[in-house]
């Protein structure tokens, strides 16, 4: 099996919205320190699945036994609509206290049913070419080294800020991998061009960017509005800024994201509810108003509590920069009802200036 399957199974990836594929082998022994090192040092934070999986992780013939090739594959998510000049549009508003900043990845439908429906597409498509094969579809799963198999396989290579970075595309698209039990000739890597640049290590509010391709988690806004439950660490609150479900920073400062491209699918399109969005508007929802704007959204995963919890952060960010009462008085409104987790940030947020 050679190019020519390749070059056919390329056209079946660009017809289902896919931007690139590759294919990697499942030999990544040596990525095997790294990811020990840093489970080690504790930097996966409360993903405690991170560490359960283990080295399965970086052994795709042990999470999938007969597993003997990974097709890669990336699907760009900008939003087909997005104005030029979207990363300063971006700094703009996390430069405004009362708006409420949204990753551009989330803004749309939920990602994982687009591109799970899509791989398993795309894996009936490669049966219709070689009969019948063993397979299974990942995407932004806790079991795979989506990064790393994604740069082995040419599709970019692992930027400063550790996500897979293009000089095609930068780094604004998805990930997903079909485990398969036949063998596909690997595509070969491309070489880094980060260079000497540092921007996104010197952006990063928190400093979560703890050395060149070195994330700690624990200090991550994406991590700590989406993935982590309980209270948000207060040195960190402040930093958060209007950040409430997610953080873009190291991406949008990233030069290499000039090249970004739209998404060809309008599953990413900015949904009303996401599209320039005030932090008091959101926190009027009710847990029912939640569950109805984010249906078939990925911000849906982190529940209304957490949803909450980062909106009263982003509230006392907004009360003490701005000064507006209104910021103050809501939180107030809000506070008697409140369970005890998101009590004790409303109060934080309401300390953070004197009435
Ligand atoms: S997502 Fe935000 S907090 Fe996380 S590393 Fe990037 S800039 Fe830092
Ligand atoms: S901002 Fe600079 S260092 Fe960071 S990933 Fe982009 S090119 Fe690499």
């Amino acid at each position: 099996m050679g190019e020519g399957l390749l070059q056919g199974l390329r056209e079946d990836a660009r017809s289902l919205g896919f931007s690139q594929i590759g294919v990697a082998g499942v030999d990544l022994a040596t990525a095997e320190p790294g990811l020990l090192g840093w489970l080690e040092r504790g930097f996966h934070g409360g993903m405690d699945y991170m560490a359960r999986h283990g080295l399965k992780r970086a052994r795709p013939a042990e999470l999938v036994p007969g597993t003997v090739s990974v097709i890669t594959a990336r699907m760009d998510y900008l939003p087909r609509g997005t104005e030029a000049g979207w990363q300063r549009i971006e700094f703009g508003r996390l430069a405004r206290p009362g708006d409420a900043s949204v990753s551009l990845y989330a803004r749309g439908r939920d990602y994982h049913k687009v591109l799970r429906a899509r791989l398993q597409t795309l894996a009936d498509r490669l049966a219709a070419r070689i009969g019948p094969h063993g397979h299974r579809v990942f995407t932004d799963s806790a079991p795979v080294l989506e990064v790393e198999l994604a740069a082995r396989s040419g599709l970019g290579w692992r930027g400063k800020h550790t996500l897979a970075l293009s000089r095609e595309a930068g780094s604004m698209f998805f990930l997903g991998e079909i485990y398969v039990d036949v063998a596909l000739p690997a595509t070969p890597p491309v070489t880094a061009h980060c260079g000497s640049c540092r921007a996104c290590i010197d952006v990063c509010p928190t400093r979560a960017i703890v050395g060149e391709r070195l994330l700690d988690a624990r200090r991550c806004i994406s991590y700590l509005t989406i993935e982590h439950d309980g209270p948000i660490p207060e040195p960190l609150r402040a930093p958060l800024g209007n950040r409430i479900y997610g953080c873009d920073d190291c991406q949008l400062v990233c030069p290499w994201n000039k090249y970004a491209r739209r998404a060809v699918l309008p599953d990413f399109d900015i949904r009303e509810a996401f599209d320039a969005p005030t932090l008091l508007a959101l926190w009027a929802w009710d847990e029912a108003a939640f569950l109805r704007a984010t249906e078939g959204s990925a911000i849906r995963r982190i529940g209304h509590a957490r949803w909450r919890r980062n909106l009263a952060v982003a509230l006392g960010n907004a009360w003490r920069e701005s000064g507006d009462a209104a910021y103050a008085q809501a939180l107030q409104a809000a506070r008697d009802a409140a369970a005890p987790l998101l009590r004790e940030h409303i109060d934080w947020a309401l300390a953070q200036r004197q009435p």
